[in-house]
């Protein structure tokens, strides 16, 4: 029922008490829930609030977001730092793992802090913003560095910076001869829609290629306030890539995944990646074997049109880097 009930607030629910009184969690639950917020963070923008149905107990929006208490229990296999990235960092907030690329990280806050997130341990709204000499060392450390041809920007959310912000970080990058593509990635555009200005896209709309890699992991997602964000992004030149995450609960199913990946061709985003889940701490419940994920995309395949196909991809730990996983098919 997208869309359908008044928002009862007008700020992001940051806490268990705030989730209950919202009606999105039980009072009971609201001690062990304390115990998660304690150690990770919550935030559920109204956008997201809205698209919640509360009396369906398997929401694919709700469970995004939503905390549980389970979160506090750590599988044996999950790794505190599923990326690794520390071992590649020249100077803060930058991730140098490939030679034609790097990610700049100019702050760890989020619009929504998905309870899957692979940086859980990391993201959240205190701390993580670059300061002024950290952006301009980070930034001058693109400057000198030539292999670099992508500056891939993500954190934490790139798109919660102001516009000028943002813009002052996009136009220095522009500059630099040997960066010949920019890339955000982002889930701004569906969690949080309004942030997405005409001035916020106008800092966007560089002479120098830019790909915007949208977060959306369920087609419900994508309401009339994420259309207008995304047409605003694509009048502005920015290419929409979208990716997603495989998560049990969400959009674990042929059909899901079809709903999906048809609604961001709709509104111009390609499916670029579809992302096995990384084994970060208190993520149990959104796992989705390999073989399965496989097996999901085999019935997509032919079904559904070429363009609707993403790279299912899987980071590697250690810091091994993303590979594919398949499927793939004998030839001969
Ligand atoms: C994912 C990632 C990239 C981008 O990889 P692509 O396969 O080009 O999308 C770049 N650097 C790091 C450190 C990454 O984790
Ligand atoms: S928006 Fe991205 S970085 Fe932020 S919590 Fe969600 S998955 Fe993590």
């Amino acid at each position: 029922m997208p869309e359908a009930p008044a928002p009862h607030h007008t700020r992001a629910l940051r806490d268990a008490a705030g989730l209950a009184a919202a009606g999105l969690v039980p009072a009971a639950a609201v001690p062990g829930l304390e115990a998660v917020q304690a150690r990770y963070s919550i935030a559920v923008t109204p956008a997201m609030a809205r698209l919640i149905d509360p009396t369906d107990a398997a929401d694919p929006i709700a469970a995004q977001y939503i905390p549980r208490a389970e979160e506090l229990v750590t599988a044996p296999h999950e790794l505190l730092d599923p990326t690794a990235d520390e071992a590649f960092t020249p100077v803060p907030g930058v991730v140098h793992r490939y030679p034609d690329r790097a990610l700049l990280k100019p702050l760890l806050a989020c619009p929504v802090y998905c309870r899957f997130c692979f940086r859980r341990e990391v993201v959240g709204p205190d701390g993580g913003l670059l300061t002024e000499a950290e952006l301009d060392a980070a930034l001058a450390w693109f400057e000198r560095t030539p292999g670099v041809r992508e500056a891939i920007l993500t954190g934490g959310d790139p798109l919660m910076l102001s516009p000028r912000r943002l813009g002052a970080i996009l136009a220095r990058l522009a500059a630099i001869p040997h960066i010949e593509v920019l890339r955000i990635h982002t889930r701004v555009p569906v969690a949080d829609p309004g942030r997405v200005t005409a001035a916020l896209a106008a800092a966007m709309g560089t002479e120098t290629a830019l790909y915007l890699c949208l977060h959306a992991n369920h087609a419900r997602e994508f309401s009339s306030a994420a259309a207008t964000a995304l047409a605003r992004l694509t009048q502005a030149g920015v290419v929409l890539l979208g990716q997603s995450v495989l998560l049990r609960g969400v959009n674990d199913s042929a059909h899901a995944l079809e709903d999906l990946f048809r609604t961001m061709l709709r509104h111009r985003v390609k499916p670029y990646y579809l992302h096995q889940l990384d084994h970060a701490p208190g993520t149990a419940r959104f796992e989705v074997p390999p073989e399965e994920g496989r097996a999901l995309l085999r019935q997509l395949r032919h079904r559904v049109t070429g363009l609707a196909w993403p790279t299912y991809v899987q980071e590697r730990p250690g810091g091994a880097g993303k590979v594919p996983l398949g499927p793939v098919w004998e030839v001969g």
